[in-house]
């Protein structure tokens, strides 16, 4: 039985903009977390990787690489993982152009897999469905990830200029 998704969170991996990071870094800071994968589902999708968090991470340079397999249960937003899938934007507040394209793909696919709303999730519903920033979800005090993901929905997917980073 497949589990029911409601949610897809939108995380940034806290690390200087621009800064190449890999899901081998992420896995190894998440394991510091005591953040465990179930063997089983270890050995079936991405074995190497043994604790990380997320579902997807978009490198710098838009690579859409996978962490845990979607039908696994996460472990990137407290009290929301049972239902939920989580991408992690490498970087802080500033991601680069080829991010931001990979992003909208990547929402746009899960979203339609998955049959979640394309629309920021009502956070006074009493369960959250449809797509979020991880730091909107109420009770939740961290910055993350560094820009209103509310907003780049409600612009139809087009980021912020000052959250672009470009090549100087
Ligand atoms: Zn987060």
């Amino acid at each position: 039985m497949p589990r029911t998704i409601n949610l897809l969170v939108i995380h940034c991996a806290d690390v200087p903009n621009g800064r190449w990071t890999t899901t081998g870094d992420i896995n190894g800071w998440h394991r510091a977390r005591k953040f465990k994968r179930q063997s089983a589902a270890r050995s079936a999708f991405n074995p190497a990787l043994d604790a990380i968090g997320y579902h997807w991470v978009i490198y710098t340079d838009g690579t859409r690489a996978t962490g845990r397999a979607p039908e696994e249960v996460g472990a990137h937003a407290a009290g929301h993982n049972a239902d939920s899938l989580g991408i992690c934007l490498v970087g802080t507040d500033r991601f680069t152009p080829i991010q931001w394209a990979h992003l909208a793909v990547l929402v746009r696919d899960v979203c339609t897999r998955y049959r979640i709303p394309i629309v920021p999730a009502d956070t006074a519903a009493p369960v959250l469905r449809g797509v979020i920033g991880h730091g909107e979800i109420p009770g939740v005090a961290k910055r993350c990830p560094g820009f209103s993901v509310r907003d780049w929905l409600l612009q139809g997917m087009t980021p912020d200029p000052q959250h672009i980073l470009l090549k100087d």
